[in-house]
């Protein structure tokens, strides 16, 4: 192999058509304070953690967008706080109770 061969061109990712811009979202680079669930996290903590994430969307100059672009998102694609609700993850206990199906004892 050469030396002086080219590193292959950049693809920059492809933008996610139906994400609108947002670009003065506060939740953004706070990962994972918008995440449903955090390994080993105790539902204590969680709870208070998604109070706050709650609590930055109330003041997040992007609520009405982001809230719009919720209300127009199928429910098994919004997993976390998003627009000061909580989404529990899909697939998840919570998710399965939020949508009425038995969870399993
Ligand atoms: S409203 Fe909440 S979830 Fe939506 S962009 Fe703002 S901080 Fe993020």
């Amino acid at each position: 192999m050469s030396r002086n061969r080219k590193c292959p061109p950049v693809i920059p990712a492809l933008p996610t058509l139906d994400t609108p811009n947002m670009p003065g979202a506060l939740c953004a680079g706070q990962a994972p304070l918008h995440d449903f669930e955090i390994h080993n996290e105790y539902t204590r903590a969680r709870r208070v953690r998604h109070a706050q994430a709650v609590a930055w969307c109330s003041y997040c100059a992007e609520l009405p967008v982001c809230r719009a672009w919720a209300a127009n998102t199928p429910r098994d694609e919004l997993d976390g706080v998003i627009a000061g609700t909580v989404y529990p993850t899909p697939g998840s206990a919570a998710y399965r109770a939020e949508i009425g199906q038995e969870v399993a004892a």
